[in-house]
């Protein structure tokens, strides 16, 4: 005879568990600004915004909406990547509906 109710509640449990310890990643690496980007990571060159990708979105579904995860283009050196945006960054927003 199994006990299903021991066994929910365990699974329940670590669930719960793994998921506290993803957000806390999550809020870790918002705190921590290492994604935080104001120059290009390649040549230090001025950044500007450009549109989301689909898998960006999806790396924000995954983030639970705690990562506000923009991508960005180099001018210089045409490097594009994704990084948080801060709150003053000085970055300009190049055309619209970039959300
Ligand atoms: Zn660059």
């Amino acid at each position: 005879m199994v006990d299903y109710t021991a066994l929910a509640f365990a699974a329940f449990k670590w669930l719960f568990a793994i998921l506290g310890f993803f957000i806390l990643i999550v809020i870790i690496i918002r705190l921590s600004g290492v994604l935080n980007l104001t120059v290009c990571p390649d040549c230090g060159g001025k950044l500007k915004r450009s549109k989301r990708t689909s898998q960006d979105k999806k790396v924000m579904f995954l983030g639970l909406g705690l990562l506000p995860i923009k991508r960005y283009r180099c001018y210089v050196c045409h490097w594009d990547g994704v990084g948080l945006r801060t709150a003053n960054d000085g970055i300009t927003i190049d055309g619209q509906n970039l959300d």
